[in-house]
């Protein structure tokens, strides 16, 4: 398995958010997130991608250890990428600034194109110039996705990717980053509390529930089992 979770426990004071989670994803896999608002899913990924302190567990990756066992490897140096809702754009950066921003790894100049690259990933040819508030919802969050994308990351995590974007469009934005996380083969982690969007876009869909995985089964067969 490329993505490993490990008994993950997580407290904030006495809440018990994350109880003895471990979870799994190959590259190339989708697994969405799935349950009610509460249940620990952003906790979870948040301990994953190093943007909180883990307590107890483990998580590697392509069998390297990135916490766990005193080690805690800051999320900038985790071959990791997320689209978190809590981790929006820059405003008084343009898009290709936005996304260049990840690439402080790379010479400044080798930065921009690298940028402009992945912006025609995305579909966002040409925009690269705009601010986020001259961008709507969608191509603000395909910037978001583009940022991620940046540094090649083995695994991708995002968190309700569509809940800024109005039903109609949600649809077809749906498709196009199922396409788009194909396409670029990390193990992916996907939160969303809609059930229509984890059968959509989960290749698996681990269901959670008070802090535990409860469940965790192809669409097919969760469906099948409703
Ligand atoms: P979900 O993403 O499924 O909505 P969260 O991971 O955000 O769930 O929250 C899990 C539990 O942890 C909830 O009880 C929530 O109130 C609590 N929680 C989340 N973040 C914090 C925080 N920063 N401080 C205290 N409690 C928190
Ligand atoms: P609405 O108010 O229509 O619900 P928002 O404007 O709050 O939508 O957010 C739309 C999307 O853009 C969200 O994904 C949010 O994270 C992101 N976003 C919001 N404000 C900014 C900003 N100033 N710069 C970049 N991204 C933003």
């Amino acid at each position: 398995m490329s993505l490993v979770l490990a008994d993950i426990v997580h407290r904030y004071g006495r809440t018990l958010a994350v109880d003895r989670v471990s979870l799994e994803a190959e590259r190339g896999e989708i697994v969405c997130l799935f349950g009610p608002s509460g249940c620990g899913k952003t906790t979870l990924l948040r301990l994953a991608a190093g943007l909180e302190r883990l307590q107890a567990g483990r998580v590697a990756l392509d069998g390297a250890l990135l916490a766990g066992n005193g080690l805690d490897t800051p999320a900038e140096r985790r071959p990791i990428g997320f689209v978190f809702q809590d981790y929006v754009l820059f405003p008084h950066l343009t898009a290709i600034e936005n996304v260049a921003f990840a690439l402080n790894v790379l010479p400044r100049k080798a930065r921009r194109a690298r940028a402009e690259e992945e912006l025609a990933r995305v579909g966002l040819d040409g925009l690269g110039g705009r601010y986020p508030h001259e961008l709507s919802g969608g191509q603000q969050q395909r910037v978001a996705l583009a940022r991620a994308f940046a540094r090649g990351p083995r695994a991708v995590f995002l968190d309700e990717p569509f809940s800024s974007i109005d039903a109609v469009l949600r649809r077809r934005l749906r498709d196009e980053i199922r396409r788009m996380l194909k396409e670029r083969g990390a193990a992916t982690l996907l939160v969303t509390h809609d059930p229509e969007e984890a059968l959509a876009l989960g290749d698996r869909i681990a269901v959670m529930k008070a802090g535990r995985i409860v469940e965790a089964a192809s669409p097919r067969a969760l469906f099948e089992a409703a």
